[in-house]
């Protein structure tokens, strides 16, 4: 990454007249981020690294960097994300390496049984890729379509783990492709528009259709709701990242559930983990916050996690299972 964006990242500094930045990077950007440091102060432009591991554009260090007495906040790793920010914020996203065609090629008549008219989403490592696979898929008969997404997102067609909006297109296709890896987001996709889902992964150039991957998430997410049936007391979780602060969505829960006869109380945390929740005196809890939360680590919660659209389900207040999102 650093051969193509350090003269940028430099000019934009330069134009922002910054004598000191904090660098915030996720996992596996670590040595880029070191790296970008060494560049910087060769410059001198004096750079420190936040040791804090970063999952998402919605957990911008501008506070910290604030704090730091820092000019401008560098957020490896992600796409811009609309939000109200304290200190100005270079965002620099990482774009895969990968042959995207290739692995589209490769996978080609599973992709024929979604029908002619699909809608295609990816995530922000291919969004740059996103042209060449319309071409491709356009040029063996598909007729293709992108959705806008709100402003959450930065990019057309680009889906995250908690906004599904660019998968919805404003025309009646028979079916989605997503393109990149992982389960959780085509899993999303599916919910999300009740249409056949197809996942492409590019690394490995395999396809997985998401009928059965929704079946087996939406069971276990029962088993939660199920879990809470009898529960009393819940604590309702909000965040105090910038980008997964919900605290209206939370009153909103809060309500709900008092209205129905529990009980709710509010709790605020940063790393949310059911080690920090112990010894609390809640029968469930509630996470309304980054949606992946309650469903990545639910192994480790010893009590029922349950998401706000589960909470809907629990009081019968909704019929058909979705993710929690957060729109913007
Ligand atoms: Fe990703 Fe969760 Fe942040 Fe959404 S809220 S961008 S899914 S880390």
């Amino acid at each position: 990454m650093h051969e193509i964006y350090e003269r940028e990242v430099l000019k934009k500094l330069r134009e922002l007249n910054a004598k000191r930045v904090l660098i915030q990077t996720p996992e596996g950007l670590k040595r880029e981020a070191q790296y970008l440091a060494d560049f910087l102060e060769g410059e001198e432009i004096e750079a420190i690294i936040s040791g804090d591991i970063n999952y998402g554009a919605c957990d911008p260090a501008d506070r910290e960097a604030k704090l730091l007495g820092c000019d401008v906040l560098i957020h490896l790793g992600h796409s811009y994300m609309q939000l109200n920010l304290e200190v100005p914020t270079i965002f620099i996203p990482a774009f895969a390496k990968v042959d995207v065609v290739k692995a589209l090629d490769k996978n080609l008549n599973e992709i024929k049984k979604l029908g002619k008219k699909i809608a295609l989403v990816t995530t922000a490592q291919h969004i740059m890729d996103l042209k060449k696979a319309v071409e491709f898929l356009e040029e063996k008969g598909f007729q293709v379509f992108i959705g806008e997404g709100d402003n959450r997102i930065s990019f057309k067609g680009q889906v995250l783990g908690c906004n599904f909006t660019a998968a919805k297109v404003n025309e009646e296709v028979d079916g989605v492709l997503f393109l990149g890896a992982g389960y959780f987001h085509p899993i999303g996709v599916a919910l999300a528009t009740k249409k056949p889902t197809l996942a492409v992964n590019p690394y490995s150039g395999d396809a997985l259709w998401m009928d059965k991957e929704v079946e087996r998430i939406v069971r276990k997410r029962w088993g939660q709701i199920a879990k809470a049936y009898d529960a009393k007391k819940f604590g309702v979780i909000i965040s105090i990242k910038k980008g997964q602060l919900r605290l209206r969505e939370a009153k909103r829960i809060i309500a709900l559930l008092k209205e129905h006869g529990r009980e709710a109380k509010l709790i605020a945390m940063n790393y949310i983990n059911p080690d920090a929740l112990e010894g609390f005196d809640f029968d469930a809890y509630v996470v309304v916050a980054c949606p992946r939360v309650p469903v990545d680590d639910v192994e480790r919660w010893r009590k029922a996690v349950l998401t706000p659209r589960e909470v809907e389900l629990l009081l019968g207040l909704r019929e058909d299972y979705e993710f929690d999102e957060i729109l913007g």
